[in-house]
C-alpha cells in the first residue's frame, strides 16, 4: 500500500473508531444538569490517548478529525466550536503521549512509569483538554457561575474515566506485549478458565443479578482477586482486557437497568460503575506494575543464579582439572614426593614413586611421617627447622619402609600455607646406594692408606737392605762410599777428625778350607756382631768386602783411635768364636788412617789405611799399624 494511502486510511479508521466510542459513551446515562457537555464516561478520550501513545504525532489528523466529527455530529456542538474543541481533545493526548513515548515500551510494568502514566497521561491530558474546552465552550453553551466549574469538573472526570477504562486495554491491543515481560507461569488452560470464569461471574454480577439485592455488591472484591491472579500468573495484557471487559459489563448492566452496579434509574448507578472503574483501574495499574516488577526481579535473580551456578560449575570443573593436572604432574615426577600436615605429621598425598619407595599406600591409611623415621628425634629436628626457616634443603636422614628395610634418604622440605593450615611438601631421594659407595670408598681409602704405609715401610726396609750386608747386618761398601764423603765434609767443616780403620781377619782362607764355607760365614757373622757392639753408636761399622771391615770413627784423635784399634786387636785375639760345632779363635790385622792427617778425601784415607793394613800383614799379622807418615812420628 502507498504511504499516503496508508496514512489516509489510518486517519479515517482512527476517526471512525473515535466516533464509534463517542456514540457508545452517549448511550450511557448522563447528568441531567449538563447533558452531553459532561458525559460520565467519555470513551474517545481513552481511545485518543492509546492511539497517540501508539503512533504519536502521525495520528494527529485522525484524532482531530474523529473528535471534531464526534463533537459536531454526536454531541451536536456547532461546527466552529466542535473543530476548536477537537484541537484540545487531540492535542492534549498527543502532548502527553510525546512525554510518555520517550520510554518506547508499554508503561505498565514499572510503578514509576505507571505513576508517570497516571500523572502525565491521564490526569495531565484530561486537565489540558478540559481547560482548552473551557475557552471555546463559552459561546452560550456552558452554564455560568459555579455550575460552569462543576460542568468542567464532571467533563474532566468523564475523560479521566474513559482513559482509565480503555487506554491500557487498547494499548495492549495496539502494541505487542514485550517478550521479556510476557513470561507466563500459568498454563493456557488455567488462563482461559480464569478469564471465562471471571467474565461469567461479571455477567452474573452486573447483568443478571437483581440490583435491588445488595448481596451482589459484596461479590465485587472477587474481581480484584481474579485480576490480581491473572496479572500474577498469566499475562498482564490479559488482566487489562479482563478489566475492560468487567467495566464494560458493569456499564452494560447500568444501561440495562440491572446488576450490582445499577442502583437506581438516575445517575447514582453510573457513579457506582464509575467508582468500580476507578478503584479497579488504579488497583490494577499499581498492583500489576508491582507484580510485573517482582516477576522481572525474580527472572533477573533466576538468570543471575543460573549464571552464577554455571560459573560455579565451570570454576569447580576448572579446579578439578587443575587438581587433576597437578596430581598427574606429581605422579609423573621421577622423584618421590609427599605432602603432610606440619602439626601431627599426618600424610595427605604421596605420589607413586613415594609409595613404591615406602612399599605401602600412603594416603589410604592413617599414616604419619614420623612412622618412617628410624630415629624420631630426627623428625622433630626437621620440624623445628621448618618452623623457624620455612624450608630444609638436602638433609640426610635414616628412614625405613613399611617392611622394615632401613635406608638413607636425602630429604628437602618446604612449608606451604593453605586453608589456615601448614602443610609440608617433601622430596625424598633414596641415597642408600650412594652411602654404600661412600662407605666402600672410605674402606678402599683406608686399605690404600695402609697399603701405602706398608709400601713405605718396605721401601725403608729395602733402602736398609740396599745399604746393609746381609750376612753380618753391618753397613756395606756402597753405604761406605756414600757416607764417607759427606762425613768428611761435615767433620772438616767443624774442624773435627775422622779415623778410618781397615780391619782384616788373618788367614781366613784356612777356616774355609778347614771347616767349610758355612763355618766361615758363621765366624764372619759373629765377628760382625762383635764389631757392631764394640763401637759407639756414632761410629759406622761396614763390611768392606770378604773378611775385611772398615770402621769410621768421627771426632776421635789419632792416639785414641790407635788405642781403640789395639784394644780391638787384643779383644778378638781372646775371643772364642762358636761357629757351628767348632770353637775357633781368630786374629785381626788393622791399618789406621786419620783425616785430615792422612788426607782429606776418601780415596787418600782408604788408601792410607789399606797401606797400613798391608804393612801389618807384612809384619806378621795380629797387630795395628798406622798410616805410614805417622808411623815414624809415633815411633
Ligand atoms: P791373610 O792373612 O793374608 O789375609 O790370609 P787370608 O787367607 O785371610 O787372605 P786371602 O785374601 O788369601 O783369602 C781370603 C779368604 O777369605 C778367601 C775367601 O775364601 C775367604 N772369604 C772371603 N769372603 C768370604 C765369605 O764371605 N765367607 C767365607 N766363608 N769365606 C770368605
Ligand atoms: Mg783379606
Ligand atoms: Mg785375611
Amino acid at each position: 500500500m502507498k504511504p499516503w494511502l496508508a496514512s489516509a486510511s489510518g486517519t479515517l479508521i482512527s476517526a471512525a473508531a473515535l466516533c464509534l466510542a463517542a456514540l457508545l459513551s452517549m448511550q450511557l446515562p448522563r447528568s441531567v444538569d449538563f447533558g452531553a457537555l459532561a458525559l460520565p464516561l467519555w470513551l474517545p478520550a481513552g481511545l485518543a490517548l492509546a492511539i497517540a501513545m501508539r503512533w504519536g504525532w502521525r495520528s494527529a489528523g485522525g484524532l482531530w478529525l474523529g473528535m471534531a466529527v464526534s463533537n459536531a455530529l454526536v454531541l451536536h456542538y456547532a461546527w466552529p466550536a466542535a473543530l476548536l474543541i477537537a484541537l484540545g481533545q487531540s492535542g492534549a493526548p498527543l502532548l502527553a503521549a510525546s512525554m510518555l513515548r520517550r520510554q518506547q515500551a508499554l508503561p505498565f510494568y514499572r510503578l514509576s512509569r505507571v505513576l508517570m502514566f497516571l500523572w502525565c497521561g491521564v490526569l495531565g491530558s484530561a486537565l489540558l483538554s478540559v481547560v482548552w474546552s473551557g475557552f471555546f465552550l463559552d459561546a452560550g453553551i456552558l452554564p455560568a457561575g459555579v455550575e460552569r466549574w462543576q460542568c468542567l469538573l464532571a467533563r474532566g472526570l468523564g475523560e479521566l474515566s474513559g482513559m482509565l477504562a480503555l487506554t491500557p486495554s487498547a494499548l495492549f491491543l495496539l502494541q505487542a506485549e514485550p517478550t521479556r515481560y510476557s513470561r507466563n507461569p500459568a498454563s493456557w488452560l488455567e488462563s482461559m478458565l480464569l478469564l471465562w470464569a471471571s467474565l461469567l461471574l461479571a455477567v452474573v454480577e452486573f447483568i443478571v443479578a437483581d440490583y435491588r439485592h445488595g448481596v451482589a455488591a459484596s461479590l465485587w472484591p472477587l474481581f480484584f482477586i481474579a485480576l490480581m491472579w491473572v496479572a500474577f500468573r498469566c499475562r498482564l495484557a490479559l488482566a487489562y482486557w479482563l478489566h475492560s471487559g468487567i467495566v464494560l459489563l458493569a456499564f452494560g448492566g447500568v444501561l440495562l437497568h440491572n446488576g450490582a452496579a445499577y442502583q437506581d434509574p438516575g445517575l447514582s448507578g453510573m457513579a457506582a460503575a464509575g467508582m468500580l472503574l476507578l478503584v479497579q483501574s488504579l488497583a490494577l495499574l499499581v498492583f500489576g506494575a508491582l507484580v510485573a516488577e517482582r516477576r522481572f526481579t525474580e527472572d533477573w535473580l533466576r538468570r543471575a543464579n543460573q549464571t552464577l551456578e554455571g560459573k560455579v560449575v565451570e570454576r569447580t570443573r576448572q579446579l578439578a582439572e587443575s587438581e587433576a593436572r597437578l596430581k598427574l604432574m606429581a605422579d609423573a615426577s621421577p622423584f618421590p614426593l609427599a605432602m603432610n600436615n606440619l602439626n601431627g605429621g599426618g600424610l595427605i598425598y604421596a605420589n607413586a614413586q613415594a609409595e613404591s619407595l615406602f612399599k605401602c599406600r600412603l594416603d589410604a591409611q592413617q599414616r604419619r611421617v614420623q612412622d618412617f623415621y628410624v630415629d624420631p628425634a630426627e623428625r622433630e629436628g626437621i620440624s623445628a627447622l621448618l618452623r623457624s626457616q620455612g624450608a630444609v634443603r638436602d638433609h640426610e636422614v635414616q628412614l625405613h619402609d613399611a617392611e622394615g628395610r632401613q635406608f638413607w634418604a636425602l630429604v628437602s622440605c618446604a612449608v606451604v600455607h593453605s586453608d589456615q593450615e601448614l602443610y609440608v611438601i617433601s622430596g625424598i631421594n633414596d641415597i642408600s646406594e650412594r652411602k654404600r659407595l661412600e662407605r666402600s670408598l672410605h674402606a678402599a681409602n683406608d686399605a690404600l692408606r695402609q697399603h701405602v704405609a706398608e709400601i713405605e715401610s718396605l721401601q725403608v726396609g729395602l733402602r736398609e737392605q740396599v745399604r746393609r750386608d746381609p750376612l753380618t747386618g753391618l753397613f756395606n761398601r756402597r753405604y761406605l762410599d756414600e757416607i764417607l764423603p759427606r762425613l768428611l765434609a761435615h767433620m772438616l767443616a767443624l774442624d773435627g777428625t775422622v779415623a778410618v780403620m781397615m780391619v782384616d781377619a788373618d788367614h781366613f782362607k784356612r777356616i774355609n778350607d778347614n771347616y767349610g764355607h758355612q763355618c766361615g760365614d758363621a765366624v764372619l757373622a759373629t765377628l760382625g756382631a762383635f764389631l757392631r757392639d764394640r763401637f759407639r753408636s756414632g761410629d759406622i761399622v761396614c763390611r768392606y768386602g770378604g773378611e775385611e771391615f772398615c770402621i769410621l770413627m768421627p771426632g776421635i784423635a789419632l792416639d785414641a783411635a790407635s788405642h781403640k784399634a789395639e784394644q780391638l786387636c787384643a779383644a778378638v785375639r781372646q775371643l772364642p768364636i762358636q761357629a757351628l760345632e767348632h770353637r775357633l779363635h781368630i786374629t785381626l790385622s788393622i791399618g789406621l788412617s786419620v783425616c785430615p792427617l792422612h788426607g782429606e778425601d776418601p780415596e787418600s784415607l782408604i788408601h792410607a789405611a789399606d797401606a797400613a793394613l798391608y804393612q801389618a800383614k807384612a809384619l806378621g799379622r795380629d797387630q795395628v799399624r798406622l798410616a805410614s807418615n805417622v808411623q815414624s812420628v809415633l815411633s
